[in-house]
């Protein structure tokens, strides 16, 4: 028997919640394919993605990010290490939900789990209704990273994929 090579150090299991239309699986398909589509969820959706990084230290850390929820939600949270809670800069309605999904993440998740909240559609200047000063506000409040992207432009798409990373290698070394 030939001996498997494994090509990472630490996997850890990332899920994405929020609203739907806040950029979700757009946000993951920029991430593991660099794909954007205009088009509404039904068509492009993907909802399973891998991501690699490599620590300072040369560790090598892979997440397993699981991009939407099915109708079990115990499932899909079991075992995450990471949270990525997104809504739509754009839509006051997708910010005010966060402190839901805060709820829900608290009701089925470990405590130490690592959350990240992301404005997403930053490229949408005009139509912002959300300040970066308020949701940096509360991010701080809730002791939670904060990070404003845009998956259309591809701006801080890696960054905080890479920054929840790192904060979930901190807690388990
Ligand atoms: P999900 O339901 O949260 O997975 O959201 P989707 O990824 O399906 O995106 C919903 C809609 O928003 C689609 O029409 C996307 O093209 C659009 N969208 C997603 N991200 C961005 C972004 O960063 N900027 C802009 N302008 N549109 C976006």
């Amino acid at each position: 028997t030939r001996k498997q090579a494994s090509n990472h150090d630490h996997l850890f299991k990332v899920v994405m919640i929020g609203d739907s239309d806040v950029g979700k699986s757009n946000i993951l398909s920029r991430l593991t394919k660099n794909e954007f589509s205009h088009d509404t969820k039904s068509t492009v959706g993907i909802e399973f993605g891998t991501h690699n990084m490599k620590m300072d230290n040369k560790k090598i850390v892979k997440a397993q990010i699981w991009g939407s929820a099915g109708k079990e939600k115990a499932p899909f949270y079991k075992k995450a290490a990471g949270v990525m809670i997104v809504y739509d800069v754009t839509r006051r309605v997708s910010y005010e939900n966060v402190k839901k999904w805060l709820t829900e993440v608290k009701t089925y998740v470990s405590a130490n789990v690592v959350i990240i909240l992301v404005g997403n559609k930053v490229d949408m200047h005009d139509l912002r209704v959300v300040t970066t000063e308020e949701a940096d506000a509360f991010a701080k409040k809730e002791n939670i990273v904060f990070m404003e992207t845009s998956a259309l432009k591809s701006t801080n798409i890696f960054d905080s994929f890479n920054e929840l990373l790192k904060q979930i290698y901190d807690i388990f070394n």
